[in-house]
Order: structure tokens, then C-alpha cells, then sequence
């Protein structure tokens, strides 16, 4: 079983060309507690790429000599590889290859504009969600003329970061067609309860939508089993590269939905007159899809479940909740943060310093964390701030990246006294 935390660091060349003298004089290495927004690539993730842009690179799908029937068979292997990273029970045929997470919303929020939604329905999402969970369902709302109506959180500090599920129970009413929430949020870090959430859905018939943009690294239950019909993704929070998201539909919603964008690759006919599409997963990839960037996805895929998700989401855990129990001592700091021991993520803030430059200064110390709203404006608002800044933890992090954090943190915010 590969090692966690400081040895498996050893992988990911981006530490060993990021250490950096910092303006005091002393060389510190590149501390990156940034992995929510995007994880760093293992060596192994790297060669596939190199090697498949170097030996086997064609398009897909299109034409009859060996190189393009080679990339077709690997760009096919990981559309099966995605399918069984998801679970048992899924199949190849329902997995749709994007450009990323906001990507497959999008393609769901405008498909399902046009085959479900009319005035007379309701849309339901967490008041919470990240931008990409959020806009697409308000403008889909908007076209429909439809309600979307916003699941609260039970509060704004500690404990009390969670969905209000008795609220969600009254807010999911009987017109309501679709569902769609993060499993993980993306500032808060918070676990989604999923499954009450799916269970309230179904009760009325209501579609569900899972963002699995920031789970799919550290769990490994098959969200199709909580009644989830359709999930997001993206591979550069998995430890793969960027430009290459998923989709996963239950079939029937395949075959219902229209595609978000036209073109080669898609049609079954096309004459002066009009065209029609084709079926399966292919309706929906128009265009030259991401074939390097899916190749190496299953490649980080590989890695992931050879270091284990489980195992990833008790280091990353544990190494968050030591973060926060370190940083609350330290004067004027206010967390956001749940605290079940669960999160990956602490996001907080000082009192007489703006998240912006304390983010700037930290990265004098070779601090990685990112500041500002996170893409989650109305939550930022409903905590009652303008930025936060967040330090999120992978499975190449480690105790000494605490260390040099608090540090940074403590040297920055004693200046202010
Ligand atoms: N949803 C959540 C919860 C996210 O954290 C993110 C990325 N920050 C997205 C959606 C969007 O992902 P992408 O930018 O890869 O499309």
C-alpha cells in the first residue's frame, strides 16, 4: 500500500520545483493547502500524457488507420474506467466526457430547461452552492419562467454550517422537478446529507443532481444507489489534468436529454433541411472531445484508487481538523468551520486584516491559499463577509504544511499589534 502524506509528496514534481527563498533569507518549500480549487498532477499522471501525445495520439472516432483506432480504444478505456471508478451497476454507455464539472451542469440545466421545466414547477438548490451549481439553474429558472427556491443553512457559525433539512422538507414541495446540491461544499467543506435530500426528491418525483466536483477524491460510494440521477465532475480535483469533466446520467435521462451544443460528432443525418441527432453518449460530445485530457484522467483515476479514497479523506481530514484547532488560537481569527472532523477545508478570516492581502502575505512564505468569495457569493454574503480564506488539504499534504502555515499566519497577523 503506497505511503500517505510526506512520501507520497515525492510524486508530485510541482514540490520539488517550488521550493523558494523566501525575503527573509530562508528557503522554504511550496506549502499547497490550495487543492480544492485544483490538485497538483503525480509524475505517473504526467508520463501517461507524455507518453500518449508521444506514441498513440489520433482523433476519435474518425479515422480508419491504426492511430486514430488506438486513441479511440484508450479514449473509450477511460470512459469505461470512469464508470467503474463510479461504481457497480454503472456502465460506460451513461458516462458523458465534458470539459468540467460547470461544463456538465450547464449542459443538464440547459437541456432539462427545455424537456421538464414549465411555469408552473419549482427548481431547489442549496442557498449555498457554488457558482456553477447555482447560475445555470437560475437562468434555466429565469427562461422557464419557473421558482427556484434556496435549501438555508441552520446557522452561520460552527456546528450550525449545515443544510436545514426540516426547511429543505417544506421547500421541496409537489411541483418541484428538480434537485440538484454539492455533496461536499466547496467552501465549507460541509458533507451534504445526500441521501435525506434524495429521499425528499423522490418522494415527489423530482429529478436529482449531485456536483461531485469536490467528493469524488475522498468517497467512494456509488451516488446512483442514493437515488441520484445524474453527477458532476472534474478531473483536475482528481489529481488529473484540467479541460476534461464528466457527466454520468441514469439512461433514461441520456435518451431525454437535448444536447448543449451542435455540431460534428453528434448527428445521425444532416441535409439542407435539417438534422438529427444520435443516440447514446455520443449526442452530447460534439466536436473534437478531450481525448489526451480523458486519457489522463483514468490514468490519475488509477493512482487515486491505488492510494485509496478512504485513506485520502482520513489523512485530509485529520490534517484539517489539527489546522483548525491551531488556528483559532491564534487573536482575531474567526473559522467557518463545521468541525465534525469530516471537512478537508477550513475557511476563516481576521478581524483588521482583509483575506486578500493576508492570502498575499502568506504567499511570501511560500503559503498556497486561495481568498475572496470562492465562487459561492450568496454564502459569503450569508456569513455576513465580502472574502474568506481557505486552506483545503490533498493526500500529498502534511503536518509540516500546518506548521509553515500557522507560522506564516501567526508572523502576518502579529504584525498588527
Ligand atoms: N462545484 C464545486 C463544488 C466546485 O468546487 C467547483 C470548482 N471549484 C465547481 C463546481 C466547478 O468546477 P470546474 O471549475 O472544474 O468546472
Amino acid at each position: 500500500m503506497k505511503k500517505i502524506g510526506a512520501s507520497l509528496r515525492l510524486e508530485f514534481p510541482v514540490f520539488a520545483h517550488n521550493v523558494r527563498r523566501c525575503a527573509d533569507g530562508v528557503e522554504r518549500p511550496l506549502c499547497y493547502l490550495d487543492s480544492a480549487v485544483s490538485t497538483h498532477k503525480p509524475q505517473k499522471v504526467i508520463d501517461k500524457i507524455v507518453e500518449f501525445m508521444s506514441r498513440d495520439y489520433g482523433s476519435v472516432h474518425r479515422g480508419a488507420y491504426q492511430l486514430s483506432v488506438r486513441a479511440s480504444d484508450q479514449y473509450e478505456a477511460a470512459r469505461a474506467r470512469v464508470a467503474r471508478f463510479i461504481g457497480s451497476g454503472v456502465r460506460a454507455e451513461q458516462v458523458v466526457f465534458t470539459r468540467g464539472t460547470t461544463e456538465s451542469l450547464n449542459l443538464l440545466a440547459h437541456g432539462l430547461t427545455e424537456t421538464r421545466l414549465t411555469a408552473d414547477k419549482r427548481i431547489v438548490i442549496p442557498a449555498i452552492e457554488h457558482h456553477a451549481n447555482f447560475v445555470p439553474w437560475q437562468q434555466a429558472a429565469l427562461k422557464a419562467d419557473c421558482e427556484i427556491a434556496y435549501i438555508p443553512m441552520c446557522g452561520t457559525s460552527g456546528s450550525d454550517l449545515r443544510l436545514d433539512l426540516n426547511a429543505a422538507a417544506k421547500l421541496i414541495t409537489p411541483n418541484t422537478s428538480i434537485v440538484s446540491l454539492a455533496h461536499v461544499g466547496n467552501v465549507l467543506g460541509q458533507i451534504n446529507p445526500v441521501q435525506d435530500i434524495a429521499a425528499l426528491a423522490k418522494r415527489v418525483g423530482a429529478l436529482v443532481i449531485l456536483d461531485c466536483a469536490q467528493s469524488m477524491t475522498c468517497f467512494s460510494e456509488n451516488p446512483f444507489d442514493w437515488g441520484v440521477d445524474a453527477i458532476a465532475f472534474s478531473g483536475h480535483k482528481l489529481y488529473g489534468p484540467t479541460g476534461i469533466g464528466v457527466l454520468v446520467l441514469r439512461p433514461e435521462l441520456l435518451t431525454e436529454l437535448p444536447p448543449l451544443l451542435t455540431g460534428g460528432g453528434m448527428i445521425s443525418n444532416v441535409t439542407l433541411e435539417e438534422s438529427t441527432w444520435t443516440t447514446g453518449t455520443a449526442k452530447l460530445e460534439a466536436g473534437t472531445p478531450p481525448i489526451t485530457e480523458a486519457v489522463g484522467l483514468a490514468a490519475a483515476l488509477d493512482w487515486l484508487d491505488d492510494v485509496g479514497r478512504s485513506r485520502i479523506h482520513e489523512h485530509a481530514s485529520s490534517l484539517a481538523s489539527k489546522f483548525a484547532e491551531k488556528l483559532e488560537k491564534i487573536p482575531g481569527i474567526q473559522l467557518f468551520y463545521p468541525g465534525t472532523g469530516n471537512e478537508t477545508i477550513v475557511s476563516f478570516r481576521h478581524a483588521a486584516l482583509h483575506a486578500h492581502d493576508l492570502a498575499t502575505i502568506l504567499d511570501g512564505s511560500n503559503v498556497a491559499m486561495r481568498a475572496g468569495h470562492h465562487c459561492a457569493w450568496p454564502l459569503v454574503r450569508q456569513l455576513g463577509v465580502d472574502a474568506l480564506v481557505r486552506a483545503s488539504f490533498a493526500a500529498y499534504s502534511d503536518e509540516d504544511d500546518i506548521e509553515q502555515a500557522i507560522e506564516a499566519i501567526k508572523e502576518a497577523t502579529y504584525l498588527l499589534k
